[in-house]
C-alpha cells in the first residue's frame, strides 16, 4: 500500500491558533496581523509560540479548532476489508475507485498468486506471524506452506473465475462478487487533523488490524510534515492512550 499527501490546507497551524485566538480576544481576528494574534502566549519567536500554544489546546482537550484545516491523501493498494474499516468513519470525506466501471480483465491471474491485485496478509506466508484470534499455535513450516499454496490458489482461482465471467457478458459490477474481500482499491481521503488524531487512537492500537495500523502510520508520518507541532505533540504526548479526542 502507497500513501501520498495529494493536497492541503496551507499553514494548517497558523490557521488552528486563529481559530482558537479568535474564542479569547476582542478584536476580529481577520483584521489582525498573525504576531498580533498570538500576542501574549509564551515563546521566543511566532513558531515557538504556536508549538506552546497548539500543546495548551491539546493538553486541554480544546479540539475544536483542530477541525479547521484539512488534508486530501491518496492511498493506493489497500485492501477491500481495510477500506471498510476506513469508511466506518464518519469525520472523513471519501472517493472509492470502483468496480462497476474499472474491471479488472487485464490482470494475468499468474500474477496475482504474487501479490498483485489481491492483498497478501503477512499471515500467508511468516511463520513468526501471530494474528488476532489465531486457531492454532503449534503449527510448524510445513502448515506455512500449506497455508501459502492454498492462499494462492485461491486467490488466482477468484481471478480466473471473475474474468470467464466478465467474457460470458456478466456485467463487472457483478462478476465482482466472486473477488475477495484482500482485493485491491485505491481511495482519496480527506480528514483534518481532529479526526486523524482519531482515527489514529483508535487505528494505530495494538488490537486494531495490522493493515489499518500500517495505514494509520503511513498518514501520521505524512500528517507530521503537514501539520509537525501537533502531530509531534500527538505522538510524543497522546499516541496510544485510550481514545480521548471523543469523549
Ligand atoms: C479494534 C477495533 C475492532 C472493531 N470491531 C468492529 C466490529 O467487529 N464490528 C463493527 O461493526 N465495528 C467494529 N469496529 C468499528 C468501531 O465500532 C467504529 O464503528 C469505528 O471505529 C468508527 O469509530 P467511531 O465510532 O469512533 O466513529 P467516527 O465515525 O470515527 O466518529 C468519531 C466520534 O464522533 C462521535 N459520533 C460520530 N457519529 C455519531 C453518532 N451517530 N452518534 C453519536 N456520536 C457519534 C463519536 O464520539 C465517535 O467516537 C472496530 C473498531 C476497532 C478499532
Amino acid at each position: 500500500m502507497r500513501v501520498r499527501l495529494l493536497d492541503a490546507t496551507d499553514d494548517p497551524e497558523e490557521l488552528i491558533c486563529q481559530g482558537a485566538r479568535n474564542d479569547y480576544m476582542s478584536e476580529w481576528v481577520a483584521e489582525q496581523d498573525f504576531e498580533e494574534a498570538m500576542d501574549g502566549v509564551e515563546g521566543d519567536d511566532v513558531e515557538e509560540q504556536k508549538a506552546n500554544f497548539l500543546a495548551k489546546l491539546l493538553k486541554r482537550g480544546h479540539y475544536g479548532p483542530f477541525e479547521h484545516p484539512s488534508a486530501t491523501f491518496a492511498i493506493e493498494g489497500m485492501s477491500r476489508s481495510c477500506m471498510a474499516q476506513l469508511t466506518r468513519h464518519r469525520h472523513a470525506s471519501f472517493d472509492v475507485q470502483s468496480m462497476r466501471y474499472v474491471a479488472f480483465d487485464e490482470v494475468d491471474p499468474a500474477d496475482v498468486e504474487d501479490g498483485e491485485m489481491v492483498v497478501t496478509p503477512p499471515s500467508a506466508t511468516d511463520p513468526d506471524w501471530v494474528g488476532r484470534n489465531q486457531k492454532a499455535d503449534d503449527f510448524d513450516e510445513e502448515d506455512v506452506e500449506k497455508r501459502e499454496e492454498i492462499f494462492q490458489r485461491s486467490v488466482r482461482q477468484s481471478v480466473e473465475d471473475y474474468q470467464e465471467l466478465l467474457e460470458l457478458g456478466m456485467p463487472p459490477e457483478d462478476a465482482r462478487f466472486v473477488l475477495p474481500i484482500g482485493t485491491e482499491v485505491n481511495v482519496v481521503v480527506t480528514l483534518n487533523p481532529r479526526s486523524l488524531m482519531h482515527i489514529a487512537d483508535m487505528r494505530a492500537a495494538a488490537d486494531a488490524q495490522w493493515e489499518i495500523r500500517d495505514l494509520t502510520e503511513q498518514l501520521l508520518d505524512l500528517a507530521a510534515e503537514w501539520c509537525p507541532h501537533t502531530f509531534d505533540y500527538y505522538e510524543a504526548e497522546m499516541k496510544h492512550r485510550k481514545n480521548r479526542l471523543a469523549p
